[in-house]
């Protein structure tokens, strides 16, 4: 990071999203967390000039996503880099999948990523610099059983970031998604469980049979390998990087 920069991450209390925050304020970012729950990392942050602030947000709400930005743009002057990282799952097949359900996946993942893109973008442009990067899956690239409204949402993001970068590029602003396999986090962490009590096999046989059948590296992906990711987009190295899906899969793809 050459410079010190207001970021905002969503879903940033847990997983993936708590190492990206981590990592953008050692970068030098001020960070700004927005999630349902609040972090248990912010007090042990040692500031080094830069500020962090954490804002109860449900991300299924419009009106929250949009004071969310407000609130930013009026203490601090606005968004440099958004990360929308926030995201949950749910398993079921598409017969079954309830409706509420695949609208509340729809709103969390999608929608949000687009009005918060569509609210920090003015001052972006004014800028002439900005960072959005969206947390796709690999499933933005393939599909597995009984995930329907996940792998709709996940698919959705790649031509959101795709648009966006076409209409920031002019403004030196760049819009990528990065796209992991599992990684080793609370939401995978429930999954595994699950499948373990309802195929009567260990923790440990459902991780290589069953969630790292496809990876060839045969481990499971750690929530810094993403935040390194992401802390290398922001940076100014990454300035002509943009409308890409950077893939972090151990090899899944690979076959
Ligand atoms: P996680 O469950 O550890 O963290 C997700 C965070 O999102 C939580 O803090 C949760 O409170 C927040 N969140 C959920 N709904 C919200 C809402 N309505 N408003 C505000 N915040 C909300 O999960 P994670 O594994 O760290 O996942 C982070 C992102 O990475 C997700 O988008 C997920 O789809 C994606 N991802 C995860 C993996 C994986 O294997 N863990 C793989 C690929 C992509």
């Amino acid at each position: 990071m050459t410079q010190a920069r207001v970021a905002l991450i969503t879903g940033a209390a847990s997983g993936i999203g708590a190492e990206i925050a981590q990592t953008l304020f050692r970068d030098g970012c001020d960070i700004v967390i927005a999630d349902l729950h609040e972090p248990d990392f912010l007090a042990d942050l040692k500031a080094d000039g830069q500020r962090s602030l954490f804002v109860t947000t449900d991300l299924s709400q419009p009106a929250q996503c949009q004071s969310l930005v407000e609130r930013i743009s009026q203490e601090w002057g606005g968004v440099e880099i958004l990360v929308n990282n926030a995201g949950f799952q749910h398993v079921s097949p598409l017969e079954d999948f309830p409706e509420a359900v695949w609208e509340k996946m729809l709103q969390v993942m999608l929608t949000a990523p687009f009005l918060l893109t569509k609210y920090v973008l003015p001052g972006m442009k004014q800028r002439q610099w900005g960072r959005i990067i969206n947390m796709g899956s690999i499933h933005s690239q393939v599909a597995s059983l009984n995930k329907a409204g996940y792998i709709a949402a996940k698919h959705g993001l790649v031509g959101l970031t795709k648009t966006t970068a076409l209409e920031g590029g002019p403004f030196q602003i760049t819009a990528n998604v990065i796209c992991p396999a599992y990684v080793r986090t609370p939401l995978v962490e429930q999954q595994i469980a699950a499948q373990a009590e309802t195929l009567g096999i260990s923790v440990a046989e459902v991780e290589s049979e069953v969630f790292l059948k496809a990876s060839a590296t045969g481990r499971m992906i750690e929530p810094a390998e993403v935040a390194s990711m992401v802390s290398y987009l922001c940076s100014d190295k990454a300035k002509s990087i943009t409308g890409a899906c950077w893939t972090i899969d151990g090899g899944w793809t690979a076959q």
